[in-house]
């Protein structure tokens, strides 16, 4: 990602409109397999971040490249394509899971949208999914509110991984859950991401979880990176007082 801008045009008053750049020159890198978090207080820019690199909403400026391809060169059938490679973990219950839709087709829809296989084969994989994130397979018949929120957070998991993409972006993923689901998801996070090689853009507030998963980690404020550095060096030694303050605010 480098130097990532989005500027959105607010309403000002009845007819004007005003520049607000939500984010300013953002560049990072993350490695094939590696999870890079990304924190900052409500308002910095993260979800704007993230939309970006899943293609969702457009840069203002800047250039995301993954795997040595220039994604603003791309068409949009190929586009398209790279979705697949890319894949939400949206929190739960913002969004991410739809209560008319039961489990089994929530965590199918991707497959639907993409095409993949036939009725028989998007169903197998449904079981699989519900295996692969410890969820019995009963639940593929029920529907979100019949679920834990621990539950919820793992079925939009398995719907990430549907796609088997390479990259998931995680945008608060475990934040809405109690400190024990939220270890036993970021266990499974982990967990997957050793046995399938996924690379995680990770997006949290909280810095306890980043201690517990992140690689490396870029501190974001009104916007802008303001600090970058692996996860250790980061937590013994902060370069910016606004990172100091986040950690002091650590329970
Ligand atoms: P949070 O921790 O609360 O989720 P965030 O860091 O994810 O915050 P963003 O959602 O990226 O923050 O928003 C960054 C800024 O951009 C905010 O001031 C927000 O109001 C603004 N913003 C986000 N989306 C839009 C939009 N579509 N139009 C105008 N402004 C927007
Ligand atoms: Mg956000």
């Amino acid at each position: 990602v480098k130097d990532l801008t989005k500027v959105y045009k607010l309403r000002k008053g009845n007819f004007g409109h005003e520049d607000f750049a939500a984010v300013s020159n953002a560049t990072f890198t993350i490695n094939r397999g590696e999870t890079m978090a990304l924190v900052g207080e409500s308002g910095s820019g993260k979800s704007t971040i993230a939309k970006m690199v899943l293609h969702l909403e457009e840069p203002t400026s800047g250039s995301i490249t993954i795997e040595g391809q220039d994604t603003s060169k791309l068409g949009a059938r190929q586009l398209f394509d790279l979705r697949r490679t890319l894949q939400p973990v949206f929190q739960d219950p913002y969004g991410s899971l739809d209560p008319l839709h039961n489990i089994g087709n929530t965590i199918m829809e991707p497959l639907n949208v993409h095409k993949v296989g036939d009725a028989a084969s998007r169903k197998a994989r449904v079981y699989e999914l519900l295996d692969q994130v410890s969820l019995p397979r009963e639940l593929a018949s029920r529907y979100p509110n019949e679920l834990s929120g621990g539950q919820r957070q793992r079925v939009a998991v398995a719907r990430g991984l549907a796609l088997k993409p390479d990259i998931l972006v995680l945008d608060e993923a475990v934040s809405a859950l109690d400190v024990l689901v939220q270890a036993q998801i970021l266990e499974l996070l982990a967990e997957l991401q050793r046995d399938l090689g996924l690379t995680y853009l990770f997006i949290t507030h909280d810095l306890a979880v980043v201690r517990l998963i992140a690689d490396r980690v870029c501190v974001m404020q009104r916007g802008r990176i303001v600090e970058q550095a692996t996860t250790s060096e980061v937590f013994e030694n902060p370069q910016q007082e606004y990172t100091k303050n986040l950690l002091a605010a650590i329970p």
